[in-house]
């Protein structure tokens, strides 16, 4: 059986640094605040603003919602975009995306100021990640996954890693932290030839790719440990990951449920960048 490597144990962790990093910039007079800018009325936006917001009232963040209709147009838009960069008192943005079809997206996310980028939307943050320079903040899912290694002293030096997945907002971030761990990294996609053996050479499995059940036992082997960062529905309606579990955990050393894994971490890391965005913006 595995070891289970749980969110909430994470999440535990990190939420007491970032309160105390929130208290410490109270104390000089300064509220960290996040700023949510959010098109329509996406069922699962909402939901994870609910927790976003939830998260930051624990944490000692402020929030304030920009909340624009589905058919908001591009001016009205990055007149919003515009008024948080010049708001010293909002600290991170989080803009929902995908934005609908009418909207240039890649224009909306670049306008940006990437000091306040804390989920990696502009390519500013993105070479952030690849060069190793502080250019605005790396996208939370991936870094989630990282803590979730730290925090149970996972070391990655000298280990073979894959990542399931190349999307910009999971899977090729994840793959550069991993190599910034000294992990030596294959990234495996739908083009992948023999994915179940080069996924059977790992040590460390990250699995981004939106596909319930992809990595099952014909995968996996026995001192592996396996990160599922998917979040889909199964068909008896029930959440789960990419991996499949059942099969998973009686082979592999240590595996993260879903739910109850790199989601509720997600949300913290989102907290702590602001909370970092707040804490850069008083040492300049
Ligand atoms: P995405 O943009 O759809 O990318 C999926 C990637 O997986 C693509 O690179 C695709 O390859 C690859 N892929 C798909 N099916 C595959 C297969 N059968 N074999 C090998 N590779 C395959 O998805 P994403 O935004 O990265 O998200 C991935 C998953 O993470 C989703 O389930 C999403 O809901 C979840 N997610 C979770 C969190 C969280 O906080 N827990 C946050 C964000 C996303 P190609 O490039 O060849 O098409």
């Amino acid at each position: 059986m595995a070891k289970q490597l749980l969110g909430k144990e994470v999440t535990a962790a990190l939420n007491e640094k970032i309160k105390v990093r929130a208290a410490g910039l109270q104390e000089k007079g300064i509220t960290p605040t996040l700023g949510i800018i959010r098109v329509g009325e996406n069922g699962s936006d909402i939901s994870y603003e609910k927790g976003a917001t939830k998260r930051c009232e624990t944490l000692g963040v402020s929030y304030v919602k920009f909340l624009l209709p589905e058919d908001v147009s591009e001016t009205e838009l990055l007149e919003v975009v515009d008024k948080v960069n010049k708001d010293d008192t909002i600290h991170g943005v989080l803009l929902f995306r995908p934005l609908p079809k009418h909207l240039n997206q890649t224009l909306i996310e670049n306008a940006l100021d990437p000091a306040k980028d804390v989920d990696c939307m502009t390519d500013g943050s993105m070479a952030g990640v690849f060069t190793g320079k502080q250019i605005g903040f790396p996208p939370c899912t991936a870094q989630a996954c990282m803590e979730i290694l730290d925090h149970y002293g996972i070391d990655c030096t000298g280990k073979k890693a894959v990542v399931v997945g190349r999307s910009l907002v999971v899977g090729k971030p994840a793959a550069m932290m991993l190599i910034k761990k000294n992990a030596t990294v294959t990234i495996c996609h739908t083009r992948t030839e023999n994915m179940p053996s080069v996924v059977r050479e790992a040590d460390i499995i990250i699995v981004a790719a939106g596909r319930a059940g992809v990595v099952d036992d014909t995968y996996l082997r026995a001192g592996q440990t396996v990160i599922d960062v998917g979040i889909n529905v199964n068909e008896e309606g029930k959440l789960c990951g990419d991996v499949d579990f059942a099969r998973a955990e009686p082979i592999v050393d240590a595996i993260t449920p879903v739910p109850g894994g790199v989601g509720s971490v997600t949300t913290s890391v989102l907290v702590g960048h602001v909370v970092e965005a707040a804490a850069r913006k008083t040492t300049i």
